[in-house]
């Protein structure tokens, strides 16, 4: 086998379903796997704590799996074009030259931009450049609503996508793939310094099994087990209702396409519970159309009207919300999850960010970077319309004055208190009357629970109506500007 191929290695990293592989075995070439760490391309959304964590154990899996079909995992650190053409360099010198470099697309405009500049540069060294799809289940550009314009309404999108003829996983014979003769050097993996050095990570640890085989069995578990309950369950956080597929589709451990097809395997498309979490899936895709389409929503609110939207920036509440010190026990159970496991149940997110925006009056952008560093799904697509539709600025979005009640919430999706027990252990003693909230019990109840309000708990950082108000005229003072 004479001919090379870079497979380039991103967020698709898998070897089954990966069209990046599939395409090397089609041209009959043989594959030099490469991973480039280069958070400095992606400047200020460059990979959280949580994130990195989750990637040093992904490549750790693929660097495994690749092992054992006899491929070396070149790894490189810096900027992508300096990386990929000194191993081209290389290669060259060892009489191996490099025909292309194939990779799985990204949507992230920082990364796009790049990519071309990648691409120009390849060109300039004479390689050659090929781009698959491996994190959707449709190309953000290949679907557009009845007047040829991106869909800003999800209901629409759902609809069109699911008409489509549903693309199956791409058949990668892994066995057939060949190294090619030399191999340029490599960093270790410890070399990019992806992982914590103070140990703040045993949470994230005990919840999580980032390997590929955790990637398997996360998704046959969910659609053997569970995706038949997942409507009735999906809302409660104290039940293991959901997935938990987020961080391995963000890293492409598992891919959309795989997902689709694990579901109507298992004949789970044709009840409520799939169908409603293929439409979640369907959400994904439609954060990723939005991404690509409107780009700059990750800073911006969409609609304009939001621009001087008159926040009231402030530290210190801020790192209460961060702290899970809020006095409300929805919310601090929500935000200790995320501190503890790196994840957070979706109900839970949308009241914890709604909490954010509109009691406390801070900016979105602060919320969204908080969970960019905290959560091992920390996506750009994702993150970005999930704030923008809790602020109220987005496609789609929450209409501003529907403000959800931090301890309405609770009681409704979390009745019994599970989950607030949990992760607020200081108020397990509380019957379930008071557990979301504590400031209305009675003195010998909180004695008896060993609650002291404003030491063992915070009292609410803001009382529920006046913060509720405070958002309504905030709204108010912005439509009259607009
Ligand atoms: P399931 O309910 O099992 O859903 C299956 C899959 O569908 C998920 O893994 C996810 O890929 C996708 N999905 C489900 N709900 C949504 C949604 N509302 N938006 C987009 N995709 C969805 N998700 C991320 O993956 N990364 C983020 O950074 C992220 N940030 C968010 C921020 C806010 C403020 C909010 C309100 C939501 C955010 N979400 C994010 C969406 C959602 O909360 C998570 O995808 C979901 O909780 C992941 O858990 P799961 O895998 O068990 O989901």
């Amino acid at each position: 086998m004479s001919k090379v191929i870079i497979a380039w290695f991103r967020q698709d990293l898998r070897i089954r379903d990966n069209p990046v592989l599939a395409e090397v075995l089609r041209r009959d070439a043989a594959v030099l796997p490469v991973y480039i760490h280069a958070p400095e391309e992606d400047g200020a959304w460059a990979p959280g704590a949580a994130s990195r964590w989750w990637l040093y154990h992904a490549l750790a899996g693929l660097a495994g799996d690749l092992e054992a079909l006899g491929l070396p995992l070149v790894i490189r650190r810096g900027s992508p074009e300096e990386a990929l053409t000194s191993i081209v360099a290389s290669m060259r010198g060892a009489g191996h030259p490099v025909d292309s470099v194939a990779c799985a697309r990204v949507y992230e405009p920082d990364r796009v931009q790049h990519d071309e500049q990648v691409r120009e540069v390849l060109d300039e060294v004479g390689v050659g450049w090929w781009q698959g799809n491996a994190s959707l289940l449709i190309e953000p550009e290949h679907v557009c609503n009845k007047s040829g314009d991106p869909f800003r309404v999800f209901t629409p999108f759902w609809k069109h996508l699911r008409g489509l003829p549903p693309e199956p996983p791409v058949a990668v014979d892994a066995d057939r793939l060949e190294a090619p003769d030399h191999v340029p050097d490599s960093l270790a993996l410890d070399d990019l310094e992806l992982l914590p050095t103070r140990s703040w990570d045993d949470g994230i640890a005990a919840a999580w099994d980032p390997s590929p085989a955790g990637a398997r069995t996360v998704l046959e578990d969910f659609v053997e087990e569970r995706v038949t309950a997942y409507k009735r369950c999906r809302d409660v956080p104290g039940v293991n209702g959901t997935s938990r597929l987020s961080p391995y589709l963000h890293s492409g451990q598992v891919g959309p396409r795989q997902v689709w097809a694990a579901v109507h395997a298992a004949g789970g498309a044709d009840n409520d519970g799939g169908f409603t979490f293929l439409s979640e899936v369907a959400w994904r895709e439609f954060a990723y159309h939005l991404l690509h389409h409107f780009p700059r929503t990750t800073d911006e609110p969409m609609y304009e009207k939001y621009r001087d939207f008159p926040w009231a920036p402030d530290p210190q509440a801020l790192q209460a919300w961060q702290k899970g010190r809020t006095g409300y026990p929805f919310v601090d159970a929500g935000m200790r999850q995320l501190w503890k496991t790196g994840w957070m149940h979706n109900r839970v997110r949308m009241v914890a960010a709604s909490f954010l925006v509109k009691h406390l009056l801070q900016p979105w952008q602060d919320g969204a970077r908080w969970f960019w560093d905290t959560l091992v799904d920390a996506d750009l697509a994702s993150n970005t319309m999930g704030w923008q539709w809790v602020a109220g600025s987005g496609a789609d979005a929450a209409p501003y004055f529907r403000i959800f009640n931090p301890f309405g919430q609770g009681e409704k999706f979390d009745p019994d208190g599970d989950y607030v027990r949990e992760f607020v252990p200081e108020l397990a003693g509380l019957p379930d009357k008071y557990i979301h909230r504590p400031w209305e019990a009675p003195d010998e109840v909180l004695a008896k629970a060993g609650v002291v309000l404003g030491e063992t708990y915070p009292e609410p950082i803001i009382e529920h109506r006046a913060g509720r108000q405070r958002a309504l005229d905030a709204l108010e003072a912005t439509r009259q500007q607009a």
